[in-house]
Parts: C-alpha cells; sequence; structure tokens
C-alpha cells in the first residue's frame, strides 16, 4: 500500500470515469443508503455501467463482530466480505454482486497501515492520518471505482464527526486530483417538522451545508429528507443558504416503499444534473421500479401471513434481507404479506396456529434457540410451509434427530453432549467468537435429482452466499432420515449438507446458505417464492 503513487489516479483523467460522493449532514440514518443506491439504479436504467462502495468510518475491521441490535443485519458479499446492510440495499436496487471492494473500513484501512509500518515499510517516516490514511482512503475509492463507467461512494455517519473526517478531506483530494468536473457530490439532510409551530426548519440543514462547505466541499445537489412533503419554500432557502441551484435540491419526504425513490429522482431536477454530469443521455427504464410500486400500492385480494421465528424481534432491520425477500416473493404473486414476529424465547404453538408459513432465519447464540427449534417441529407435525435458513436448517435437523429418538439432540454451538447433529466445521475450533473465520461467501452446490429443491431452482447445479460455522454432521443421516428429513443438496464433494427437504410434506425445505442475499426485488429467490406459493397451496413442482 505504501508504494502507491496517488498520482496514478491523475491516469484516469482521460477516460471517462466519473465519482459520485454521497455525504450526509444533520442526522445519520435518514436514507443516504437508499439514496446512493436510487441513484444508482437510475443510471443504470440509463445504461450506465455502475459500481458501487461504502466508507465507514468505524474502527472496525468489517462488521462481522457488530451487534444486529445496534447495526441490523450484517450483509455478505460473494467474496464473503461481511458488511453494513448498505451494501443490501445495493444490491437489490443494483442487481449486482458486489465484493469486498465496496466495504471500506477506517479499521482495515488503519490495520493495514499499521501491519506496513511494522514491517518497515515507511522507510524512517511519520505514519500518519494525513497523508496516510487519507491515501490510503482514495486508493481504495480509485481500486473499488475502476471498472465501471461511474462510480458512487457513500460515506458513512454525517459530516463533521470526529472520526469521518480523514474521509471527508480524501475525497475533498480525491476530486481535486481527478478534476472537480468529474465529481458530483450529494449531501443528503434532514429538515425536522416542528410540530409546536408547524413549520419546516432548514436551520441544521444550513449548518450542516456550512460544515461541508469548511471543509472545502460546495455538493453539487442536496437532497431534503422531510417525514412529511415540504412546500418549495424549503428548497428555495437551502437553494439560497446553501448556493445550489433549486433545480438540484431534491425534496425526499418518506416514500411508501423505498423503491418508490428511483422513479422520484428520474422525475426531479437531479435527474437532469445527473444526465449533464454522466453523459448519460437517454431517459431510464425504470419499468421494473414501476411495477413494483405498483404491486405495493394495489390492495390485494389475499395475504399471506408468515411466521418469522426470531430473537432479535425489536430492531426488524437485522433480517432486512429476510423480509424483502419474502416481500419480493409476494409481489410476484400479487398477494399481501404480513410477517408475524415470533419471539423464539416465548414462541408457543398458539403463535404458530395462526400463520400460514414459518420461516427461521440466521442466527448465533443459544437464546431462543429452543423456540426456533419447537417451530420446526411444529411445522413438520402440522405440514405447515416452513423456510429454514442457515440456523433454520440447524434446527430442522435437530427436531427431526429428536423426533427419531436422540432425544438430547442438539448442535454443537449449545451443547456439548455426543448426540451434536451439527457440529463445528474442520478447522473451526477455538475460533467461535474471532472475527472474519466463519465459512463466508459465494458456494457451489449440488441439487439431488427429483427433489423440491432442484425443481423450485430448476437447476442442480447452483450458487448462493454462505455465513456459518456449524454444519449438519453426516454420521447421523440415518436419524435424520428417521425424523423424516432427505438431504437434498450438499457441496459437490458432499462434505457439507447444503440443503434439507422432507419428502412426504408439502413444503418443508432448508438450507445452509443464506438464499435471501440473492433475492432480488424484482426476481425474488425461486426459496421465497415457493414458500409463499406453498401458503397459497398454489404451489405446483411436479
Ligand atoms: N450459528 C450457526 C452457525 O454458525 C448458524 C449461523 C447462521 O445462521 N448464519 O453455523
Amino acid at each position: 500500500m505504501v508504494e502507491w503513487n496517488p498520482m496514478e489516479i491523475r491516469e484516469t483523467m482521460g477516460k471517462k470515469q466519473k465519482y459520485i460522493f454521497v455525504t450526509g449532514g444533520v442526522l445519520s440514518g435518514v436514507g443516504k443508503g437508499i439514496t446512493a443506491a436510487s441513484i444508482g439504479a437510475v443510471l443504470r436504467a440509463k445504461g450506465a455501467a455502475i459500481s458501487i462502495q461504502k466508507c465507514d468510518p468505524y474502527l472496525n475491521v468489517d462488521a462481522g463482530l457488530l451487534n444486529p441490535v445496534e447495526h441490523g443485519e450484517c450483509f455478505v458479499t460473494k467474496d464473503g466480505a461481511e458488511t453494513d446492510l448498505d451494501l443490501g440495499h445495493y444490491e437489490r436496487f443494483l442487481d449486482l454482486e458486489l465484493t469486498q471492494k465496496s466495504a471500506t473500513l477506517s479499521g482495515r484501512l488503519l490495520s493495514e497501515l499499521i501491519a506496513d509500518e511494522r514491517a518497515g515499510k515507511f522507510g524512517g517516516k511519520t505514519v500518519q492520518l494525513v497523508p496516510h490514511l487519507t491515501q490510503a482512503i482514495q486508493r481504495a475509492i480509485f481500486e473499488a471505482g475502476k471498472e465501471s463507467d461511474i462510480h458512487i461512494v457513500e460515506i458513512g455517519g454525517t459530516v463533521g464527526d470526529y472520526e469521518g473526517l480523514s474521509f471527508v478531506e480524501a475525497i475533498r483530494e480525491f476530486a481535486q486530483r481527478v478534476g472537480r468536473e468529474k465529481c458530483f457530490f450529494i449531501h443528503v439532510v434532514y429538515v425536522p417538522f416542528l410540530g409546536t409551530s408547524k413549520e419546516f426548519k432548514t436551520k441544521p440543514a444550513q449548518n450542516a451545508l456550512g460544515d461541508l462547505r469548511g471543509f472545502g466541499i460546495v455538493p453539487d445537489s442536496v437532497v431534503v429528507r422531510t417525514d412529511l412533503p415540504a412546500p418549495d419554500s424549503v428548497a428555495a432557502k437551502i437553494s439560497l443558504f446553501g448556493g445550489i441551484p433549486e433545480e438540484n435540491v431534491l425534496m425526499l419526504p418518506n416514500a411508501d416503499t423505498v423503491y418508490r425513490v428511483p422513479l422520484t429522482i428520474a422525475e426531479s431536477g437531479l435527474h437532469s444534473a445527473l444526465t449533464a454530469f454522466s453523459g448519460f443521455e437517454n431517459s431510464p427504464d425504470l419499468t421494473g421500479w414501476q411495477r413494483l410500486v405498483d404491486a405495493q400500492s394495489s390492495i390485494p385480494e389475499t395475504t399471506v401471513t408468515v411466521g418469522l421465528v426470531a430473537k432479535y424481534i425489536d430492531n426488524e432491520d437485522t433480517y432486512l434481507s429476510v423480509t424483502e425477500a419474502l416481500k419480493a416473493a409476494a409481489w410476484e404473486e400479487g398477494v399481501g404479506l404480513d410477517v408475524k414476529w415470533i419471539n423464539a424465547e416465548t414462541a408457543s404453538d398458539e403463535e404458530f396456529k395462526t400463520v400460514d408459513a414459518l420461516l427461521v432465519p440466521g442466527g448465533f447464540g443459544e437464546r431462543g434457540v429452543e423456540g426456533k427449534i419447537k417451530a420446526a417441529e411444529y411445522a413438520f407435525t402440522h405440514d405447515v410451509p416452513y423456510l429454514g435458513i442457515c440456523l433454520g436448517l440447524q434446527v430442522a435437523v435437530v427436531a427431526a434427530a429428536r423426533r427419531a429418538g436422540m432425544v438430547d439432540a442438539h448442535s454443537g454451538e449449545f451443547s456439548d453432549t455426543k448426540s451434536n447433529v451439527v457440529y463445528l466445521m474442520n478447522g473451526q475450533e477455538g475460533k467461535e467468537s474471532t472475527g472474519g473465520t466463519l465459512r463466508l461467501g459465494n458456494y457451489p452446490a449440488e441439487l439431488e435429482e427429483n427433489t423440491l429443491a432442484a425443481a423450485l431452482y430448476g437447476s442442480q447445479k447452483i450458487v448462493e452466499r454462505h455465513r456459518h460455522r456449524y454444519e449438519v454432521n453426516q454420521k447421523f443421516a440415518q436419524e435424520i432420515k428417521e425424523g423424516g428429513l432427505a438431504i437434498s443438496g450438499t457441496s459437490p464433494d458432499g462434505k457439507l449438507v447444503e440443503f434439507i427437504e422432507a419428502p412426504k410434506k408439502t413444503y418443508y425445505i432448508a438450507t445452509q446458505a443464506h438464499p435471501e442475499f440473492r433475492s432480488r426485488p424484482n426476481r425474488p429467490h425461486p426459496l421465497f417464492k415457493g414458500l409463499i406459493k406453498a401458503a397459497l397451496k398454489t404451489l405446483d413442482v411436479s
């Protein structure tokens, strides 16, 4: 890293490569990620090749060990990076499979810098945030954006946060190097509504724009997030005080669905600005997004209730890709979706009874696991459509072994008996609480002929994302079979169980992988589609 010559990025000046930087002011968590992803979706629909990257200023090396209650879902890329959930938005909006390059954290860059320092690579120089960290950030941006027409970079947090300063300085320098005209800066601000005086207050947004200017960046556009639709005077005020043309101020009140945002952008003044900046002049084909918005606003005749048996029920973002995958499947089937959150710690048959289908998503740790086993058992004995994801497969296998008479059957994650039908994967001993050591990313699987899995996928060779440490112990294949389950898919060498199903049940299937990460709003994943269809009793895989 230290040998990198920052002048290298000047070489891109002759090329058509352009960069869009999305920063935030006032508050974080108001939709910078959706804005960045939606802008990408519009440009992609105009024919541009898009790449996208999230820069997060916190000192973690990746998102793998972050508490999901605080941070929401940990998303996994095809090459096994454990990332922030914004990468999930990016993949869904852009229909791309991203890599580690799209997730840049201070912690990772700093640990690499420190490793270089220890290896004596700095030749006696003082190692500093400026220029060393700022250069490392610029290089990460340069590398991530090399292959596209337009590279979008979202900076996490808000401008002015102590820990994010190096990123703000890095993107300012980056624009200076590649040419300011090749960069488009968008600042996403929040404008609150004061109930007492019934007015929108632009002051915090004005201050946020002032902060950004203080760091040497005058944005090309401001996206104004509000809870309710705001009058034009708000945009005029931001334009005036921010020094931004009014047509480049995009008002973005809370939308009924995030998938409306690309449509809103395409109809706005920001679209004209992006057209002029990008040089992609044709109008975007947004029929797919329109279809999604229509599907959501139409009143469905039928609604499917899916019971999601989970432990983090207070933060639905923890299962964001799962709920998005369920929604996508429901929209395609033209039915309403009611996700019923079932607390795994208190789950009972009474609750299971009220749903049309059960889903046990991925999870770590013992809390609530017996409730999840109970859900897998209930779905089997009552023939309720069941989809098990990762831990959801493991609990189904434990339930099967218990049905077959192995009363103490369990997973090695939660017990140390000899009856661990789910056990620690080879090479994972002692790594249980460490970062970056799970089985991560895309892996191929082979599905058995004439199985539900193969019928749903329409293929016997598939690829899915993974994030787990434990796997089915095939030593207990007999017990699992006696419990009513068949192993319907394995790794190509046959060593790892990837899919199980109950051949005698309507829809009882589970995978060791995380299919939700590869579902797309306009292309629902077959396992989720199958679950919704089975719940509707319209599944036909014969
Ligand atoms: N905790 C289980 C394992 O490590 C399941 C992981 C998951 O559901 N992602 O294998």
